[in-house]
């Protein structure tokens, strides 16, 4: 006997779930749970960190947000889920998009070369953001559009 549930396939979306998105699509700095935290509370000030962590995970497996995670740092989320690479400062830390079609060589080809079926790949720049370049605050960066 199973029960009559609805599958995952429509999962509904609770209001808490509805305004982490929100959040997270506004936001194009890749936060992690805690900074994403830190906003939505602005909005549900009685939600928890790990009720923030447990939604992010449902809005990823929904195919709603990706999970970045990277070495040397805390996971980070993305409200942008189409394909596409990112730039990090290696100064303050920032997560940057970088437009569509910026690689002008696939980074596939040699992996394709040793036999791989490729599936997917993730690649990360790695540099000084204009703010650390010239040793501005680097926070002041973030909210510039
Ligand atoms: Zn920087
Ligand atoms: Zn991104």
């Amino acid at each position: 006997m199973t029960p009559s549930r609805p599958t995952g396939k429509h999962r509904r979306h609770t209001p808490q779930r509805q305004v982490i998105l929100e959040e997270l699509c506004e936001l194009r700095t890749h936060p992690t749970a805690a900074e994403l935290y830190a906003l939505v509370r602005d909005r549900l000030p009685r939600i928890s960190l790990g009720t923030v962590y447990r939604n992010l995970e449902v809005l990823c497996a929904d195919g709603l947000a990706r999970k970045l995670t990277l070495a040397g740092s805390d996971a980070r989320y993305d409200g942008v889920v189409h394909r596409h690479d990112h730039v990090r400062c290696t100064g303050c830390g920032i997560l940057r998009d970088l437009p569509r079609g910026a690689l002008q060589v696939s980074p596939v080809a040699p992996a394709e070369a040793a036999g791989f079926r490729i599936e997917g790949y993730r690649l990360e720049f790695q540099g000084l953001c204009p703010s650390c370049r010239t040793g501005a605050d680097p926070g002041a960066e973030d909210r510039a559009d």
